[in-house]
């Protein structure tokens, strides 16, 4: 043996564990298993190990036969039984921290909710009730029923069901306590304590449901995603179904396939459309084998539901983004409902999207994927049209009504008219007061809670774009000049409307809030209910159902707000739906900025006519032959896919390269800026033409919180040209005391 491997690092095969602690270090550390430890330590096992002086918690990422370093510790102990990670989460948490540029702790600590990870949670305790053998026969109970009718009636409901809780007994029976206590002492029963699981759906009924017969489109889709649970070729179906076409539907009788098979499955939704309604309906057809994992859980419910996935009590899990990392057992299919949704990328390290992911799990257990929406992604719908993904297409809704006609309002030609510019339109005015008459329901939609950044020109529409870019140009204040983030051109703010035919001097910045159009309605329509849904009044998390309560109860005549409400929402006696500004989010310094307002446009459409009463949309625009628009209005997503296809391909934008945004910020601007370009300096030379980058430049949101933000954006065919170096570069980066970075991997938003 040479003095390279020294002899206390290698022993019997499998005895050094590697292991990552539970403090921000990028690095795993070597321990040895000690021999009453070597049948309890397995890969994914919670352990505790000596660090410096302290005692903490880590988790063993693998299993070695030698160490490179010398005087290894010896683990200390093991948390549990069970490993808490299965070999397959952990590869795919080391593919997270590989490919999203993060530290493989953060990413175990993505990948394992923390009220797992806590040593110190555990199962609620409760007194349970159960009959001692020999039970007493029938006449001695008859007996027992004249001296003490109290305690026989606790022994017939012990008979009927052998062990049940304590507070149960005593609400069936309206005995007491310590009638039950001095029964046990007797020895006619035991009370001890036992683990319950906290079921966060205790309090809804939920009324059974069994398959219904399939419509053929429906049956198609459904033969598709059983090929492709049965054969894994192809792993991934991109179910494209209009609203209401039934792929709730669809899903459940694939996951029914799922469970005949003996496996589990996932089922992702955003965090908006994880309401008790949505839940009910796979509770409805799979009762309790369905878990849910939600941040409105309490600690307690989310503790319990993902350990009766992991014990295999639970076989599907149902939640948003994290839920992606259920311990679901034998996994044989992930559904991720409304893929193109942007809620599924976290915002934070490790910034991943769980779409994406989900397609990784999927590769590396071997199930089938299904993403499923209204309005794919362009990135989803290419990897279809390139036979990446498998397609299934449902055109038509289940009840044969065809979707509502978009109306587009033209907002220049109505300035004109009225001589002045109103929030809402002559035509918006008279549908919204129909509908007060005829005691239909209204939704007003704002595009965002926007913030007044680009420049738009009233009277002809002209919005000031980057002429390299075709992206709009950001308004700074505090410069008061023009910027275009993705290539950092800078050009000042013209006097009057450069349009050679307009030359308006009413230039404005376009933006609009909420609050501003709710002050409008209501005084527009006095006798009207009017209420407004946005971040800001539903903070408090019941806020959210309330309000919906509130509309579905027919209390609200005019609901306004944001994306929030053009989700999934199914209200009979919506008959109109108008959007005020669907320009707001066109002007966004995004590429994505067409894709995202062709999708909210179509699901808003979808939100109007569910009921009896086909519905109405009105779109107010300033742009009204803006393709997003346009095709919106036709119900036309090819149309939309093949022209903004083509504009991504020319600029080489998703899907034909990745984004990567590094995001610098600090409190003084200069150091910012220099360790931006310090940065760039150093990363440009480690690669050829493939990378497009920029930057750094001030960031959109050049300022938050009193800090500087730069950006550098980088564009490649593959993502580790970018990140292998880059990575490189920031570790090796003498940071200024106060500059923070956030890489973005994938990049959805570059605000
Ligand atoms: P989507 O998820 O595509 O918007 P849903 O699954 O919510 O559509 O279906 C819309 C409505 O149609 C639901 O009320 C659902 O119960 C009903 N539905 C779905 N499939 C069928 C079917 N095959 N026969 C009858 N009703 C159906
Ligand atoms: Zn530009």
């Amino acid at each position: 043996m040479s003095k390279q491997t020294p002899f206390a690092a290698s022993g019997p095969p499998g005895r050094i564990a590697r292991v990552v602690v539970e403090i921000a270090l990028d690095k795993e550390f070597d321990y040895l298993i000690p021999d009453h430890l070597v049948n309890k330590v397995r890969l994914g096992s919670q352990v505790i190990v000596p660090f410096g002086p302290r005692k903490i918690t880590g988790y063993v990422l693998s299993l070695q036969d030698r160490s490179d370093h010398a005087k290894l510790k010896p683990i200390s102990r093991v948390v549990g039984d069970q490993p808490l990670i299965t070999q397959t989460i952990v590869r795919l948490a080391r593919w997270m921290a590989d490919y999203y540029v993060c530290s493989v702790e953060q990413a175990i600590r993505t990948v394992l909710p923390s009220v797992v990870r806590q040593t110190k949670r555990a199962f609620k305790q409760v007194s349970h009730v159960e009959l001692i053998e020999p039970a007493l026969d029938d006449p001695a109970i008859d007996r027992l029923r004249k001296r003490a009718p109290k305690q026989a009636l606790v022994l017939d409901v012990l008979r009927r069901e052998p062990l049940i809780t304590l507070p149960r007994l005593t609400a069936e029976t309206g005995v007491t306590r310590s009638t039950v206590q001095a029964m046990a002492k007797k020895k006619l029963l035991r009370i001890s304590q036992q683990a319950v699981n906290r079921d966060p759906f205790e309090r809804y009924e939920v009324v059974p449901t069994t398959p219904l017969p399939l419509m053929p489109q429906q049956q198609q889709a459904l033969d598709q995603i059983i090929q492709s649970i049965d054969t894994l070729e192809p792993l991934v179906t991109l179910l494209f179904g209009v609203t209401g076409s039934g792929k709730t539907e669809v899903y459940l009788q694939a996951l029914a396939h799922v469970l005949e098979q003996d496996k589990g499955a996932i089922v992702l939704v955003p965090e908006i459309s994880l309401t008790p309604q949505t839940v009910e309906r796979f509770r409805a057809r799979f009762g309790n084998i369905v878990a849910v994992l939600h941040s409105h859980l309490s600690s307690g419910e989310r503790h319990d539901e993902w350990h009766r996935l992991q014990k295999g009590e639970a076989r599907i899990a149902i939640g948003a983004r994290s839920a992606l990392f259920a311990p679901v057992q034998r996994l044989g299919l992930i559904v991720v409902d409304e893929e193109h949704e942007p809620s599924y990328k976290q915002e934070e390290a490790p910034r991943y999207n769980a779409r994406d992911v989900a397609v990784v799990r999927g590769r590396m257990e071997g199930c089938a994927v299904v993403v499923g929406t209204a309005t794919p992604a362009l990135e989803s719908l290419h990897n279809a049209a390139v036979g990446k993904y498998a397609m299934a297409r449902m055109p038509s809704r289940v009840d044969h009504r065809t979707m509502p006609v978009l109306k587009i309002v033209d907002m220049r030609v109505e300035m004109e008219r009225e001589g002045k510019l109103n929030v809402l339109s002559r035509d918006l005015m008279e549908a919204v007061q129909a509908r007060l008459e005829r005691r239909e329901q209204t939704i007003l939609f704002l595009n965002r809670r926007g913030f007044a950044t680009s420049l738009v020109c009233p009277k002809c529409g002209y919005v000031a774009e980057c002429r390299h870019c075709s992206v709009a140009m950001t308004y700074h204040k505090s410069s008061h000049d023009l910027r275009c983030h993705l290539c950092g051109a800078i050009e000042k703010v013209p006097a009057r409307c450069p349009e050679e035919s307009c030359q308006d001097p009413a230039f404005r910045y376009a933006g609009l809030g909420t609050q501003r159009v709710e002050e409008v309605v209501a005084a527009c329509f006095k006798n009207a209910r009017v209420k407004r849904m946005d971040a800001d009044t539903t903070t408090r998390k019941e806020a959210y159902a309330e309000l919906l309560g509130a509309f579905r109860a027919g209390e609200i005549d005019i609901l306004l707000g944001t994306q929030m409400i053009a989700k999934g929402l199914d209200f009979p006696n919506v008959t109109l739906v108008g959007v005020v500004n669907a320009d707001m989010g066109l002007h966004l310094p995004d590429f994505r900025a067409g894709e995202r307002t062709f999708q909210l446009l179509t699901q808003v459409a979808g939100r109007a006519g569910r009921g009896d009463v086909a519905g109405e949309v009105i779109v107010q625009t300033f742009t009204p032959f803006h393709p997003a628009i346009q095709a919106a209005r036709r119900l036309d997503y090819d149309g939309f896919f093949d022209q903004e296809i083509a504009f991504r391909k020319e600029l080489g934008y998703p899907p034909f390269a990745h984004v990567i945004c590094l995001t610098l910020r600090g409190t003084d601007q200069a150091a910012v800026q220099r360790v931006g370009e310090r940065i760039m300096e150093k990363v440009r030379p480690a690669w050829g033409e493939e990378v497009v980058s920029s930057g750094p430049v001030a960031a959109p949101l050049a300022r938050i919180k009193g800090q500087y933000r730069y950006q550098c954006v980088f564009r490649s065919r593959r993502t580790r040209t970018v990140t292998t170096p880059l990575r490189q570069v920031l570790a090796e980066t003498k940071w200024p005391r106060d500059v923070r970075y956030a890489l973005d991997v994938d990049a959805l938003s570059l605000l």
